[in-house]
C-alpha cells in the first residue's frame, strides 16, 4: 500500500524531488499500485518543479491528464521524479535539486532527462513510472538503468497538464521492469483527450503477444556506424539473432538522413523551448522579486539566478535560430532535414514492419564525465530520429557491457505502438525463460 511505502532508500538515489503518501482510489486496473510521475507533469495539490528553482513553490491547481487517467486507474501517485531541469539532458545532473544515481552502479548517471523515473523502477522503489520524452529522455534512461520505456506514437497520449519544452516533438510515455507493465501502463494513459489538439483518437488496449514469426525486422546501418560502442552494437546484434531465432527475418535499410537529425533536433527543440520558457518569470514562483528594479532588469536577473545554465544555453541558440534573418537559415532548414528524415523511416518501414538497433551509442555514463554540451548532444543521436519522425520506439534490455546495461530500441510506424511493444515482448519472454 503506497502510506507504507519506504523513501530511505531515495537517500542514495535522490530519484525523487518530492514524494507523497498517498491513499490509492478504490478500484480499477492499477488499484493499489504506486507510480511515480516525472516532474513536468502537473499534479493537483503537489509541487511540481520541472527540475527547476524557478518553478519551486508551484503546486499546479489542476491534474494532467495522464495524471487523471491514473487516479481513476485506482494507482497512488506516490512522487514526483527527478529531472534534467526542464528535461533538458540526457543524464539528470542538471537538475536543481542535486543529479540522480545509477541503480546499477552509483558512481554513474541514470540518464535523463527522466533520469529520476527510470532509477525509482530500476531500484524497486515503485513498479512503473511515467517519463516524457523530446528526443530520447525515457528510452535513454531505460536503457541506462536496465528498464523498458516506451515513447508512444506522438499523438498517442495527451500533453495536455505537461509542462511543455518542445511540443512538436514530446510525449508522455510509461517506463517499468517488464515490457508487459510498460504495456499496462500505457493502456491506461493512452486515451482520447479533446484538450490537446495533437492528439488524435487511438486508444491503446492491448496485452502484449510474443508471435514475432514472418516478422521484418530492418537494420538501419547508421545504428551500427560512427560513435556507436562496438561491444553495445554487439549485444544488439546477438538480440536481434534472439528475434530471428524465433522466426523473424532481417533487411537492411537505410536512414540517409541520419547525418542531419541532431542537428534538425536542436535546432527545433531550442527553437521552441525559447518560445515556451518565455512565460517564466520568477514573479509568482521561487525567491521574492526585487521590486525596486525595473521590470527588464528585474526579469533578467531572476532568470540569470534561477534558471541554470543549460537551459539559458537553450534559450538563447534557439532565440537566435528563430531571429529575424535567421530562420529562414536555420529553423527552416530544420524543418526540411526533418521530413527528409520522417520520408527515410516511412520507405524503410515499408520494406520492414519494424527497426531496430540500439538505443544509446554507450552504456552509462560517470557523474561528471560529459562536460562540454557537445558531446551531451551527440549522444541523442539514436533516440532524437524517431521524434522528429513521430513513430513510435520501446527500449528494452539487451545484455550488458561493463556490468552495465545496453537498451535494445524497436522503432516501428505510427500507431503501431502495439507492434513495438509485442516484438520487445518477445525478446523478453525469450531471454527471460
Ligand atoms: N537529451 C535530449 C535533450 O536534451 C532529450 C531530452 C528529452 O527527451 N526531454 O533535448
Amino acid at each position: 500500500m503506497a502510506g507504507t511505502l519506504d523513501f530511505s532508500p531515495d537517500d542514495r538515489y535522490n530519484a525523487f524531488i518530492t514524494t507523497c503518501a498517498e491513499a490509492p482510489f478504490g478500484d480499477g486496473p492499477l488499484a493499489g499500485t504506486a507510480v511515480a510521475v516525472k516532474d513536468n507533469i502537473s499534479t493537483a495539490g503537489i509541487r511540481t518543479t520541472c527540475g527547476s528553482k524557478i518553478l519551486d513553490g508551484y503546486v499546479p491547481p489542476y491534474d494532467a491528464h495522464v495524471v487523471d487517467l491514473l487516479r481513476r486507474a485506482g494507482a497512488a501517485i506516490v512522487g514526483k521524479t527527478n529531472m534534467d531541469e526542464f528535461g533538458m539532458g540526457s543524464t539528470t545532473e542538471t537538475s536543481a535539486f542535486g543529479p540522480t544515481r545509477n541503480p546499477v552502479d552509483l558512481t554513474r548517471v541514470p540518464g535523463g532527462s527522466s533520469g529520476g523515473s527510470a532509477a525509482a523502477v530500476a531500484a524497486g522503489l515503485v513498479p512503473m513510472a511515467l517519463g516524457t520524452d523530446t528526443g530520447g529522455s525515457i528510452r535513454c534512461p531505460a536503457a541506462f538503468c536496465g528498464i523498458a520505456g516506451l515513447k508512444p506514437t506522438y499523438g498517442r497520449v495527451s500533453r495536455y497538464g505537461l509542462i511543455a519544452y518542445a511540443n512538436s516533438l514530446e510525449q508522455v510515455g510509461p517506463m517499468a521492469r517488464t515490457v508487459e507493465d510498460v504495456s499496462r501502463l500505457m493502456s491506461v494513459i493512452a486515451h482520447y483527450d479533446p484538450r490537446d489538439s495533437t492528439m488524435l483518437d487511438r486508444p491503446y488496449n492491448h496485452r502484449p503477444s510474443a508471435e514475432v514469426k514472418g516478422l521484418r525486422i530492418g537494420i538501419p546501418e547508421e545504428y551500427f556506424g560512427e560513435g556507436v560502442d562496438p561491444r553495445v552494437g554487439e549485444s544488439v546484434r546477438d538480440a536481434i539473432g534472439v528475434l530471428e531465432g524465433l522466426g523473424a527475418e532481417t533487411v537492411p535499410v537505410s536512414i540517409p538522413g541520419m547525418r542531419h537529425a541532431l542537428a534538425a533536433y536542436y535546432v527545433i527543440c531550442t527553437s521552441e523551448a525559447s518560445s515556451n520558457l518565455a512565460r517564466f518569470d520568477g514573479v509568482r514562483y521561487g525567491p521574492a522579486v526585487d521590486t525596486r528594479k525595473s521590470w527588464h532588469e528585474a526579469y533578467q536577473d531572476l532568470r540569470r539566478e534561477l534558471l541554470g545554465a543549460e537551459v539559458r544555453r537553450r534559450i538563447m541558440l534557439g532565440t537566435f535560430a528563430l531571429s529575424a534573418g535567421y530562420a529562414g537559415q536555420y529553423y527552416a532548414k530544420a524543418q526540411v532535414a526533418r521530413r527528409k528524415i520522417r520520408e527515410d523511416f516511412g520507405r524503410a518501414l515499408r520494406e520492414a514492419d519494424v527497426i531496430a538497433g540500439p538505443t544509446m551509442p554507450t552504456v552509462a555514463f560517470r557523474l561528471g564525465e560529459k562536460t562540454d554540451p557537445i558531446s551531451m548532444y551527440l549522444s541523442d543521436i539514436l533516440t532524437a530520429p524517431a521524434n522528429l519522425a513521430g513513430i513510435p520506439a520501446i527500449s528494452v534490455p539487451c545484455g550488458r557491457v561493463d556490468g552495465l546495461p545496453v537498451g535494445l530500441q524497436i522503432m516501428g510506424r505510427q500507431f503501431e505502438d502495439e507492434r513495438v511493444v509485442d516484438v520487445a515482448f518477445a525478446y523478453e519472454q525469450e531471454v527471460r525463460a
